[in-house]
Order: structure tokens, then sequence, then C-alpha cells
């Protein structure tokens, strides 16, 4: 049955997924109004909204909205809780999904949901190509793809949905209920929006709170707040480790990948560098048995798989040099990570928005720097902190092309050179997709 037919629904939030979810919810005869803060110029889709006559307003989110009566609320994940119509919505007791909520209603493919505080995008890469190696046809969705409820809509039973699924999205679910969760981690982050992290806990939480016996819910075990809260979920929990061999789960030491402690794949196959990139590795790898991937296909992952875009990238070899993009890392906390990959001398390029932040959390992981080149607002600040490391060599460059030009002759055969900037890329940069491809530009380059 459609649940949506004749529905008065109020679409907050026209962004990409608020466009697909009013379109389709149109096509399932839901009456819909939209509404967003920005102001909505010359926009013709929103042109093509009205022609289909559903009934758009934009320019600020009217106090009154919600005396028009509406049964469902469906919200950007971005619109916060304390926005007054998502407020006076849940004091009306109105339902305010956002569009994973939608997508779980709308499909009757199985749904594998990978959340975390870090490796939610490289888990749900890599397990997507197992699956898809596979032969599952899986399609991919979320903050990383196409828009969730767009790929709910072309789904059939014989696809499996990847979904990337963030606090933002988990907070707006009522029945969502994947077949396979997977949880990498939990670290204190975005305090801002979720104001303790007791909420954001509890959001995430929202991932297996509709899971039962026959569903699966893979955590990580090496963190003891996530092993208490896998001890209270209904799903089978599926543990992951890298403390070496564990009799149940999925494990590894320094040889092996062990599967309900039997060894699976040899540790030497895998390409991807890191302790982080092995968790996300060893979940990823373990949803996809569940799923019934051959050993194989896994196989082929691991010894090919390199990296996402911009995360931990390996770019090129020039020379005996390794060049990694690992744009993304715009903290010290994935900065941190990118270093404890790597045991060879390393050329560090970062710095960038200054959010007031000090650098002190890289000190135990600077062993391996043997140069440093800094840039942007923060290129003083860790240039003081690389001297202090007793770092010799550190030189400031005035972008990323300029740094990958200045570290180059640094470099002797055998090096890494690791674009990890440790801030966000605002200051020089529109995002930290355009700062990896510059420093990919770059390395290109060189001759
Ligand atoms: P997300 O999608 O959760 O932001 P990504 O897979 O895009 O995560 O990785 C972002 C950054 O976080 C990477 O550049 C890496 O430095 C770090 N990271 C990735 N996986 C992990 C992990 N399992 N544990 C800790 N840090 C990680």
């Amino acid at each position: 049955v459609n649940q949506f037919k004749g529905k008065h629904i109020l679409v907050l939030g026209l962004a990409k997924s608020g466009f697909a979810a009013t379109n389709l919810l149109h096509t399932l005869g839901a009456k819909i109004t939209v509404n967003d803060a920005s102001p909505e110029g010359d926009n013709n889709d929103i042109a093509e909204l009205r022609s289909k006559g559903i009934e758009v307003i934009c320019g600020g989110h009217p106090s009154d909205i919600m005396e028009k009566g509406f049964e469902l609320v469906v919200k950007n994940p971005g619109i916060p809780y304390t926005n007054p119509v998502v407020v006076e919505a849940l004091r009306k007791k109105v339902p305010v999904w956002t569009e994973i909520e939608l997508t779980s209603c709308l499909s009757e493919a199985p749904i594998i949901a990978i959340t975390g505080s870090n490796g939610k995008t490289t888990t749900t890469t890599l397990l997507y190509h197992m699956l898809n190696i596979g032969g599952k046809q899986p399609l991919i969705a979320g903050n990383i793809g196409t828009v969730s409820c767009s790929v709910a809509e072309r789904a059939s039973e014989e696809n499996i949905i990847v979904l990337e699924a963030s606090s933002f999205q988990l907070m707006g679910t009522e029945t969502f209920r994947p077949k396979i969760a997977i949880w990498t981690n939990i670290y204190d982050a975005h305090l801002d929006y979720h104001g303790t992290p007791e909420a954001y806990r509890s959001a995430k939480a929202n991932i297996t709170k509709n899971q039962t016996q026959d569903d699966y819910f893979i955590y990580n075990d090496d963190q003891s707040d996530l092993r208490e809260f896998a001890a209270q979920t209904s799903a089978m929990t599926i543990p992951f480790s890298l403390q070496g061999r564990k009799e149940t789960g999925i494990s590894a030491d320094d040889e092996w990948i062990y599967w309900n402690g039997e060894p699976f794949a040899k540790r030497s196959i895998i390409k991807l560098p890191g302790q982080h990139n092995l968790e996300n590795i060893l979940s990823a790898t373990a949803a996809a048995i569940l799923m019934g991937c051959d050993k194989a296909a896994i196989e082929d992952v691991l010894s090919s798989f390199t990296g996402v875009r911009h995360r931990m990238q390996f770019v090129k070899e020039l020379q005996g040099r390794m060049f990694y993009n690992d744009s993304k890392a715009t903290n010290t906390l994935a900065t941190k990570s990118a270093l404890a990959a790597f045991t060879k001398p390393t050329i560090l390029i970062a710095g960038g928005l200054d959010r007031g932040h000090s650098f002190e959390e890289l000190r135990p992981f600077m062993t391996n720097i043997k140069a440093v080149v800094a840039l942007g607002e923060t290129a003083e600040k860790l240039s003081e902190f690389a001297a202090s490391c007793g770092i010799v060599d550190i030189i400031q460059a005035k972008d990323v092309k300029d740094a990958v030009q200045q570290a180059y002759p640094l470099s002797v055969e055998g090096d890494i050179i690791l674009l990890s900037p440790a801030c966000a890329s605002w200051d020089q940069y529109s995002s930290f997709e355009v700062r990896g491809d510059q420093f990919i530009e770059a390395v290109m380059e060189l001759k």
C-alpha cells in the first residue's frame, strides 16, 4: 500500500535531496508544500515544481506554516532541530523524517547502512566494490552518492542499497531497519549540531533500534563504548577488532584477517595503507561475507583498492617517491591516522584554515616526518610546531601546487610525499576536493 497517497507533507529544505523527495512524493500522490529559507531567484526547478501543482514557499520559514495541517515533515539533514518549524512540528507530534526514512519506506531492497565518526565513505566504497564484483548489484546512496530516495525509487529486490548514513540523517528515522548496520567508531564530533555527546550517540544509535535477530550489527569491538552499546542491541552482533585473532566476528593480526577465528585473507594482499583503513576493511569484509560474496571477490578488492579520492588516495609513484592525497583530512584527528599509516620517511604538506586549533595532537606521530611544507592561514603556527618537533626542513608554500613543487626536490627515493592538511580548505579553496585536485594535478605535472 502507498502510505503517501493524498498525504499532506511539508518538505523542508530544497537542496538536491529536497527536490528528489518532492518529486518522488508527488509521483506517489502526496499533497506537498516545499519550504526553503533561501530566496528563490530564477530557479527553473522551482518553476517546474509549481507547474506540477506543488506549493513552494521560499525566502524564510513562516512562523505559522505548521498551521496548514501537515501530517509529515521531510527535512533536509542540514536543518537543525532548533529550527522553529521543526520545533513546532515536533510539538504538534508530527513525524519529522529525513530522506533515509523515506528510502526504507519506499524500497524492498535490503539496506546496508554505515555510520560512525570516521571511515564512513571509505567503508561504504569498499563494500560497494566487493558486492559489485561479487555480482550482488549494489546501489550506493547517501552522502557520497546519489540522493538515497532516488536510489530507492529505482531499486528492485535484487539490489542491495549501500547507504552512508550521517548522524544528521539518522536522527530523522522511525521504521528504518537496515539488514546490516555498521558502526565504524565513535569520536566526539559534531557537537555544535547535536549539543552533547549523548545526543550525538543517541542519533547514531538509531541505526540499530529497529533491527531484530535476523539482522546484523557490525561494530568496533576495540572501543569500549561501542562494545557496551552492542551488548544492548537486538541484532546479531559481529565485532571487528585489530587486537589479534578472535574467535567470533572479524579480526586481524600482523599476518591475517580472521573470520570467526579462521584465517580468511592474507594481510599482505591489502593495498590500502593505514591501521584505520584496516578497520574499514574488516567491517566491509564482514558485511560482504554476510551478504554471500565469495572470497575471490573480496580478495580482488583488497588487492586493488587504493583509496577513495582525497582520502589517503594513492596518486602516483615517481622516481621511487610515493604521492598520497589525503585532502579530506580537515582536522588533526584525521591527519594523525594518516601519519600513523606510514613507516617510511615522509614529507608532510599541511596547513589551511585557522580555527584556532593546535597541532599538538600530532606530536607523537611526527617521528617519521623528515620535512614539512606549510601553507595557508596556519603556515606560521604549523612551522613553529614542526620546529618544536625537531624538524629542520620547514618550508612555507603559497598554495598546494607550490607545495608539491617545493617538496619534490627535498625527497629521495623511497620517500612518501603526503598532503594531509589537518585543516579545512576554506582559507584558499572552495572545498577539500578542489584542494586535492590541485595536488593531483601538480603531482602529474612533475617531471
Ligand atoms: P567519513 O566519510 O566518515 O568522513 P572517510 O572515509 O571519508 O570518513 O575518511 C575521512 C578521514 O578520516 C580519512 O582521511 C582518514 O584520515 C580518517 N579515517 C578514515 N577511516 C578511519 C577510521 N576507521 N578510524 C579513524 N580515522 C579514520
